[in-house]
Parts: C-alpha cells; sequence; structure tokens
C-alpha cells in the first residue's frame, strides 16, 4: 500500500464514523471502534486503513470483483471512454453499449437483447415490469404472477423483496407488492421430502408445478430462481431439478427468469450458471461480475421471443416497454464491461476458476473430515460454501454467533470470508468462499488453512 491517496485516514474514519450509513450492519460497534475502510487493492489482495494485508476470499465482499483489483486496462478503457462520451441516455445507444451487447449476447447462445439497468435489483425489476407488460398486452392482465424460491434474493427494492426467499432480510418490511408467490427451496441438505439425488430433485421441481397448479397457471407469468441460490446458503441445485423445472415452465406457457447476478460471468466456471444445467431462459439478469465493480452495470437479458411481444403492434403508440433507467445510458458499465470480458477470455479465467474451484472444494471437504462442526460443503467453481451445524446427525444450525466468530478470526488471521445469514437465527448457517477467478493454489490453501485454524479456536 503507497498511501497516496490517505494522507489523513484518521480524518477519514472520523467522517465515516460521523455520516456514512453503511450497508447491512448494526452501528453500536462504531462507537467506539471504528470502521473497516478499505484503501487499496491488488489482485486478490487490500489492505484496510492501517494497511493491513487481506486475502479478500468474497471478491469485494459480495461476489463481484471478479478479474481482481488494480487491472489497469479496465481503468484505461473507462477513462478513455468518459473523456470521449460519458453519458447519454433516453432512446439513444452508445458504442460501447452496442458493441458489449454483441459480445455479451455471443456468450448466451439463444439469447438475443439487452437492456441496461445499474443494479441487480433494477434488472431483475426490469424483467418483474416485462412479464407484467406481457400479460397485459396478451392475456387480459391475468397471467401476472411470479413465482420466486424460498432462499433465493433479487434484490433491496420493494418488488424485488416481494419476490424474496429470505424471510431474515424482508422482516419489518412489509407490505409487499401483491402477485408474487413463493416456491419451496430445492436444498437436499435440508429436503421437505425422504428422498435424495435424483428423486429428491425431481420432487423439488414438482413442488413448484403444485403451487402453479394451486394458483392457476393461466395467472402464473414467470418463475424467477438463481441457478445456484447464493446469500440463501450457497445452494447448489439437485440432480434432476433443473430438467423438470424447464418442462413444467414449458407445461404451463410460463416464462424462465434466471437471475446470474452472482452466478454470471464466470463465477462458476461457465459464463453463466445456467449453462452447467442446460437452462433455456427467457430472461438472464445479470450485474456484479458483468464489470467486476470497475463501473457499475446490470443488464436484463432476454430472448427474441420476449422482445418480439414488445413490438408486434407497432400503430399501437403503447405497444412498447415504456421504462428507462437514468444510468443504464453510462457508457463506463459497458466499457469495463468489454475489458473484463477479455481479460477473462485472455487469461482462460473460466478454466481456472473450474481448476481451482474443484481444487477449494477438495481442501473444504478435507476439512470437514477434520471438523466435526461443518455438515455441508457445496458449490460451484469459486463459488462455495462450507455449512455449519450444532450436530452433524440432527443438522441443527450452529449458533450464527459463532459462525461469525469464525468469520471474525479469519479477518483476524488477514483473510476475508463471509457467512450467509448473519441476522436471524434460522435456515443455515454457511462459510462464503468466493475468491477472484484469478485465484492460485496458493491463495486457496492460505484461505483453507485460515478456516481451519478458525474452526479449531471457535469449535476445538
Ligand atoms: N440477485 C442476487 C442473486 C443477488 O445476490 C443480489 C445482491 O446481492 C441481487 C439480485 C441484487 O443486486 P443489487 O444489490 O445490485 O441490487
Amino acid at each position: 500500500m503507497d498511501g497516496t491517496l490517505n494522507n489523513d485516514i484518521e480524518k477519514v474514519v472520523d467522517a465515516d464514523r460521523a455520516h456514512v450509513w453503511h450497508h447491512l450492519i448494526q452501528h453500536k460497534p462504531f462507537e467506539t471502534g471504528a470502521p473497516r475502510i478499505i484503501v487499496e487493492g491488488k489482485g486478490m489482495r487490500v489492505w484496510d486503513q492501517h494497511g493491513k494485508e487481506h486475502l479478500d476470499a468474497v471478491s469485494g465482499g459480495v461476489w463481484t470483483v471478479n478479474v481482481g483489483y488494480g487491472r489497469e486496462r479496465i481503468a484505461n478503457a473507462v477513462r478513455d471512454q468518459l473523456i470521449k462520451l460519458n453519458y447519454f441516455a433516453g432512446t439513444t445507444g452508445s458504442i460501447p453499449g452496442a458493441l458489449f451487447s454483441e459480445r455479451l449476447i455471443e456468450k448466451m447462445p439463444g439469447m438475443s437483447r439487452v437492456y441496461y439497468t445499474n443494479s441487480g435489483s433494477e434488472a431483475n425489476e426490469k424483467a418483474f415490469k416485462m412479464v407484467r407488460q406481457i400479460a397485459h398486452k396478451r392475456y387480459g392482465g391475468k397471467k401476472h404472477k411470479i413465482l420466486y424460491r424460498e432462499r433465493d434474493y433479487h434484490g433491496s427494492t420493494l418488488a424485488t423483496m416481494s419476490a424474496g426467499g429470505q424471510d431474515e432480510r424482508n422482516a419489518q418490511y412489509g407490505p409487499f407488492a401483491p402477485g408474487f408467490v413463493r416456491v419451496p427451496h430445492c436444498m437436499e441438505y435440508r429436503a421437505q421430502w425422504d428422498l435424495s439425488g435424483e428423486e429428491y430433485g425431481v420432487a423439488a421441481a414438482n413442488a413448484i408445478e403444485e403451487v402453479i397448479l394451486a394458483e392457476g397457471p393461466d395467472t402464473v407469468g414467470a418463475l424467477c430462481l438463481e441457478p445456484v441460490t447464493a446469500g440463501g446458503g450457497v445452494i447448489t441445485p439437485p440432480p434432476g431439478y433443473w430438467p423438470r423445472v424447464q418442462e413444467i415452465c414449458r407445461k404451463y406457457d410460463i416464462l424462465l427468469h434466471i437471475d446470474e447476478v452472482v452466478c454470471g460471468v464466470g463465477r462458476t466456471g461457465t459464463w453463466f450458471g445456467y449453462q452447467h444445467y442446460g437452462i433455456e431462459p427467457d430472461f438472464v439478469t445479470m450485474a456484479k461480475g458483468v464489470a467486476s465493480g470497475y463501473a457499475a452495470i446490470a443488464c436484463c437479458v432476454t430472448n427474441e421471443k420476449v422482445f418480439d411481444m414488445f413490438k408486434e403492434a407497432p400503430e399501437d403508440p403503447m405497444d412498447y416497454f415504456r421504462d428507462i433507467s437514468t444510468f443504464g445510458g453510462c457508457t463506463a458499465g459497458p466499457a469495463a464491461a468489454l475489458e473484463n470480458m477479455a481479460i477473462i477470455e485472455e487469461e482462460g479465467l473460466l478454466e481456472n476458476t473450474t481448476a481451482m474451484g474443484d481444487y477449494m472444494l477438495d481442501q473444504l471437504s478435507a476439512l470437514q473430515d477434520k471438523h466435526a462442526v461443518i455438515g455441508e460443503v457445496r458449490g460451484k467453481g469459486l463459488f462455495l460454501g462450507a455449512e455449519l451445524v450444532a450436530d452433524r446427525d440432527s443438522r441443527e444450525p450452529v449458533d450464527e454467533k459463532l459462525a461469525q466468530a469464525v468469520v471474525g478470526d479469519c479477518n483476524a488471521q488477514g483473510v476475508i470470508i463471509g457467512v450467509t445469514n448473519r441476522s436471524i437465527p434460522g435456515f443455515n448457517n454457511t462459510l462464503c468462499y468466493s475468491p477472484a477467478l484469478i485465484s492460485t493454489k496458493d491463495d486457496i490453501d492460505q484461505i483453507v488453512e485460515a478456516t481451519d485454524k478458525a474452526l479449531t479456536k471457535v469449535f476445538g
């Protein structure tokens, strides 16, 4: 850390303590202790206000910095673009917007249109709005319901929270928007039926069909799912689940919306998480890894079938998607996203993610043999979780304070890891790992070693 941007860090800390409302945290501890301020980053590592180095195993806290920190080529591309044209919105296009759309669609066979927005929540709301408009245009408003799954998360706005499957996040923020209906989760480790493997996967998908039948198929417009559930506990789908889900959507003419805000752009070793499972979506939303946090950009991508529904009656002045996103017109986003994608290709980061993800899964599984508190290790690519349980037989979740203590001890060792379910005790307490796609074996060894030591310290 060279300190050039931080001549008076104490003043910065005071300003932060006095005026910044931090995300996702109670502020009481800041009255006596200082908030952590990350000052600088390079590759997999970041430095805080004390100059302490941390290995970042969560890609910027929330699964975002896929290509790592300090990428000058992205910064230069953004700088050049900003000087040429920073912004123009409304009905117009931009050069980076057009070029990134083309590159993105190349990676998504079957998809064809990119709608730019600036956050994952907003991208999801765009898809919800499209579903609602299609319901009005084609079905007299009736086929408007959007199904979402227990444990999935789609954003922080009230409409996306209405499709929020994590009660611990939703508590105290209702009432929510009507027309969103919950379907059961698909987590085999916490199975709702006495089944396993493919039988469990098909049963979990069939449970969606039951909800559709109860609601009335002619009222259900779309099903919105994460390919691998992220904040809900790093839940990988059981075998047999996705083919059956796809079949059900086709049977009842229900649009399939895949939320790739976390899994998208390489995180699981393919460009998109859904591509592991042969899914053919109608909507794909993405945000975090699209430009690795070098600029704010999110996309709601649709296939041509969806797009066509918005241009079938050109004589009708209402027959288009009557929506805008002010910052969807920022050119920095697609300029950064183009470079981000080029880096992933040129450096073979999808292949690295698969190889390092497998390695990390093995290493975490070895920890499971040593620490009884690890109930299950799961994940895909460099998106992994280790669920902590008080008892392996009953699978009772470990006290969340203890899970938090493991995270705290890793932090003290200079390794930043995450944990799901921080606020209300409940479904699972899962240690989360999502290091950048550039991770090496040495990085992973350091992360796993820190976890090992922390588990020993907290649980013996
Ligand atoms: N969808 C998923 C799966 C997410 O994990 C998140 C954020 O963590 C969102 C949507 C919302 O994205 P944003 O915070 O950019 O609005």
